[in-house]
């Protein structure tokens, strides 16, 4: 393997002193260095080619005995210095405390074509940061996240990635509905990629344990490699970062709204500093459009993190970062500027990626009572997001005839015998709106249809289709897993041999475990 090693967070940030791998508080550090634990029998399920050749891997390095040993935490590379990183975070509202990578390794970074990578194990065993768990992940969760991070990539979702997946003969023991009932699973070990893990968390506990000091070097290394076009140590440079951070935070969860992502655990430990989507949990996918609809069933009390409550949560959570960056600037007002301008920049760029869903790209002033009142027809009764969306490119600016004005959504109603009465009129009222709209748009129906498809995913990851992949995993089987991550690298083409993914949830997943119902057990 011949990578080029060039490790900064490492190199350039204050460690922990200690080397030993206990549980602790870690002050006045960033990281803590550790080494992955070894494993009873590894083995390499899939890895990614096309992010291997980012990295500077050859496809023979992804079949070495190295690559499996590597990415599985059971070789440690000469020159290589693995760590954790030190963070705290807000959990569902509440300030947590120092959390830190848990569960997570660090590698190394590598830079290529002017490109900074890290490589992360996660699921490779304690750290000082692991608190009262095992450091450890279960096949399950690492396919859930192995395929998701690379879906949400190529749908155009800002996003960490992921490398490799492999198992790593260990047991381990997991209650997944926390009701008393643990059961041994398979180990298993992701290799995440991204130019950086720091998050929101890693900034607020040093504020919250008043180290200036440390906050300001990190915040510093992070302008100087992420945001090299401001200037560290000034204020202006720190606010001027803060304002990048709340526009890219914005842009990422207007993607999810896009393309139907609930994130299912937004706390402030798990928001990338870089605006990408990090640590998939227990995400899910919209399957009926429901705004107060949560995958994670720690959440079903207050559905914190809903869909429809996302946006709201990035701007809580970048109060948090702003509390976090506060000691740099000593001044309130300019904080409050820009998160003021997260409130006004969201509503315009919402409106226009929902406009652009529909196939609105002219003005008019009428154009968000339109997407409001689609908005609520939606969830009149469960009606899938992704195949409405896709299918509403078929809605012609004319001949629409009063029988068919649904036929080409059709698909998406779950139930269609209860579209009718009250329901049926509401439908019936906004399509003809909708076609009376479009008169407006300058371009053709094929035109409009194109660039629908470019927003409008033709296929996502179902929360059945991981289940599946999943439950064939479990006993060995990686074809389903292979076709889903082929399947997802074109989630805006048609695929005609894939047509069956293109489909409904189907009954028998409605309220099955890992399908509607995920808990933070992984
Ligand atoms: P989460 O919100 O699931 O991303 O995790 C919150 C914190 O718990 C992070 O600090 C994780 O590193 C840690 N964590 C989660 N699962 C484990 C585990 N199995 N072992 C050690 N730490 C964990
Ligand atoms: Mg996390």
């Amino acid at each position: 393997m011949n990578l080029n090693f060039k490790d900064t967070f490492n190199t350039e940030l204050p460690a922990d002193p200690v080397h030993e791998n206990t549980r602790r508080q870690v002050m006045q550090a960033c990281f803590s260095y550790v080494k992955p634990k070894s494993t009873a029998n590894p083995s390499l399920i899939h890895a990614s080619k096309e992010l291997a050749q980012e990295l500077g891997l050859t496809e023979d390095d992804l079949k070495s005995e190295a690559f499996k040993s590597l990415f599985s935490g059971n070789l440690v590379l000469p020159g290589t210095n693995p760590y954790a990183m030190c963070y705290g975070g807000h959990q569902f509202g509440n300030w947590a405390g120092q959390l830190g990578d848990g569960r997570a390794i660090n590698l190394f970074e590598v830079n290529l074509n002017n490109k900074q990578w890290a490589l992360q194990l996660k699921g490779a065993g304690e750290t000082p940061y692991s608190r009262t768990a095992d450091g450890l992940a279960v096949l399950r969760s690492s396919i859930r996240e192995y395929l998701c991070s690379e879906a949400m990539y190529h749908l155009g979702v800002p996003t960490t990635r992921a490398l490799s997946l492999a198992l790593t003969g260990d047991q381990v023991l997991r209650d997944v509905l926390y009701n008393g009932n643990p059961e041994y699973e398979k180990g298993a070990v992701v290799c995440r990629v991204a130019p950086s893990f720091i998050r929101f968390g890693n900034f607020e506990i040093f504020s919250a344990r008043q180290d200036k000091k440390t906050l300001k070097t990190l915040t510093d290394y992070t302008i100087r490699h992420f945001f090299p076009h401001l200037k560290e140590g000034t204020k202006e440079g720190y606010l001027h970062f803060f304002r990048e951070v709340t526009h890219n935070t914005l842009d990422m969860i207007i993607h999810w709204q896009r393309v139907g992502f609930v994130h299912g655990v937004m706390n402030t430990d798990n928001m990338s500093i870089l605006g990408l989507t990090i640590d998939y949990g227990p995400y899910g996918w919209l399957e009926g459009y429901e705004e107060g609809w949560t995958p994670n069933t720690t959440d079903r009390q207050y559905k914190r993190y809903r869909y429809g409550n996302q946006i709201n949560i990035g701007l809580w959570n970048l109060y948090q970062l702003a509390n976090a960056l506060f000691p740099l600037i000593e001044e309130a007002k300019p904080f409050e500027d820009i998160l003021l301008e997260y409130r006004n920049n969201y509503s315009t760029k919402y409106l226009s990626m929902m406009k652009s869903k529909i196939g609105l790209f002219n003005t008019d002033k009428n154009d968000a009572a339109l997407l409001n009142r689609l908005e609520e027809n939606l969830q009149l009764t469960e009606t899938d997001m992704t195949i409405f969306f896709r299918n509403l490119n078929r809605i012609s600016k004319d001949n629409l005839s009063n029988e068919d004005y649904l036929a080409p959504v059709m698909d998406a109603f779950y139930v269609q015998e209860e579209v009718k009465g009250d329901t049926l009129e509401k439908w019936k009222l906004w399509f003809t709106d909708y076609q009376n709209r479009l008169q407006k748009e300058s371009i053709g129906d094929s035109q409009r249809a194109e660039r629908m498809n470019n927003v409008n995913p033709k296929y996502v990851l179902r929360n059945y289709m991981a289940q599946l992949a999943i439950d064939d995993a479990d006993k060995g089987n990686y074809s389903l897993l292979d076709e889903f991550f082929q399947l997802l690298k074109n989630p805006y083409q048609e695929q005609t041999s894939a047509e069956k993914w293109f489909v409904k949830r189907p009954e028998w997943a409605r309220h099955k475990v890992g399908c509607s119902m995920l808990s933070c057990s992984s």
